[in-house]
């Protein structure tokens, strides 16, 4: 029995709030509309798919094919209607005549198991339709003509989605009538029970997993759950060298003639490690954090303001995967400091040792730092969401 897929995309997208057509949204690097039309292709069920578009998006349908290339189930183009049932029915004229089953598709529902199109097209061939649907889980309230508020019996209600299959016939039938009499529907479903009486409603596991993304919330949650939350940061500092000053780098004391200049101790080393964790997260830099205008932060140990940065980061949700810390000094050699350096580190942002990398170079002699004018520092660090935390 050959079976045909409807995906209608014709809708504006105006409760999205993504200014377009939430269709055409792209996560992680592919479109919604190509995401839904590669889902169905996989499943094998169809025989083809029609797809109904706005015709102000004919345009921007061609760029994205071009660009994610076009899924190959796609055997015709309709152009939607002023309402979704002018649309659906767009799209059943183009499905051609042999055709024994079709389902109905929305666009905007990516993620639909198999076994969910699967159970619907199976009752549509038993029983003439096949309509996806989940028990309620809200209590559910009727307002009256009068204002009156009702509560339906909550088991009694069911909550449908698409795919909804029937019987291609039936249902063309159905719309061309429905078409004549401007009947206002807002699913096939609808439609069917209108014309023919009843509608078969059909349950199955995974149904939990076809969401519809209607609001902005939904693809921002799509993006906090689908994507890795790792953030990575950069810091970049340098401070001149200075007689009188002692050198302190990643916290730890180290036997020099001239030391760093600066409103803290100027461990440039920590400094630049600050800037990368606040540039991970967007929080801007030290010295808007810790401006050295404040006599608070005057002579302080830089690593008592790593602690404080860390504050931020934790409440944020973020922890430290790891960090790379380099310095750059013509002198003194910092090896013999290098493990002290380290455990310091490591300490302070709450990670195993093996986490935290310290490394120091020269520049032979060139530049600032190799003329020893001064000492520079750069730091890259991974941070990670914490499971559970929610930004
Ligand atoms: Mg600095």
């Amino acid at each position: 029995m050959s079976a045909w897929c409807v995906v209608v995309a014709a809708g504006r997208g105006a409760r999205a709030g993504l200014g377009r057509n939430k269709v055409f949204y792209r996560h992680r690097g592919r479109s919604i509309l190509n995401r839904c039309l590669d889902n169905l292709a996989a499943m094998e069920l169809f025989d083809g798919i029609v797809l109904v578009i706005a015709r102000e998006d004919a345009q921007a349908y061609d760029e994205l094919c071009a660009r994610e290339g076009a899924c190959p189930l796609v055997r015709a183009l309709a152009y939607g209607g002023a309402s979704r049932r002018e649309s659906v029915l767009s799209g059943l004229r183009a499905v051609p005549a042999d055709a024994e089953i079709v389902a109905v598709q929305d666009a905007a529902r990516p993620f639909t198991p198999r076994e969910v199109a699967l159970a619907t097209l199976e009752s549509a061939r038993a029983h003439g339709s096949g309509v996806i649907s989940t028990p309620v889980v809200d209590t559910i309230k009727l307002i009256g003509p009068d204002g009156k508020v009702r509560t339906p019996d909550r088991d009694s209600l069911r909550a449908v989605q698409t795919p909804q299959a029937f019987d291609f016939k039936k249902l063309l039938a159905a719309h061309e009538r429905a078409e004549r009499e401007n009947l206002p529907v807002t699913d096939d479903a609808m439609l069917f029970e209108h014309y023919y009486g009843d509608v078969r409603l059909v349950t199955c596991k995974g149904a939990e997993q076809n969401v519809k993304l209607t609001t902005k919330a939904d693809f921002d949650m799509l993006d906090r759950k689908e994507l890795p939350d790792f953030r990575v940061g950069h810091g970049y500092d340098a401070h001149r060298l200075a007689t009188g000053r002692k050198l302190v780098l990643c916290g730890v004391e180290v036997a020099h003639d001239r030391g760093l200049d600066g409103h803290s101790d100027a461990d440039v080393a920590v400094h630049a490690l600050m800037d990368a964790l606040l540039g991970a997260l967007g929080l801007g830099d030290i010295g808007r954090l810790f401006p050295d205008s404040d006599p608070a932060y005057e002579g302080i140990s830089s690593m008592r303001l790593l602690e404080e940065v860390m504050l931020r980061v934790r409440g944020t949700g973020f922890a430290v995967v790891n960090a790379d810390v380099t310095i750059v000094a013509q002198r003194p050699k910092l090896l013999p400091y290098m493990a002290a350096m380290r455990k310091n580190l490591a300490e302070a942002l709450g990670v195993a040792e093996d986490r935290v990398n310290v490394k120091a170079t020269t520049t032979e002699r060139m530049g600032f730092e190799g003329e020893e004018l001064g000492v520079s520092a750069q730091a890259v660090a991974l941070l990670a969401r914490q499971a559970g935390e929610e930004a």
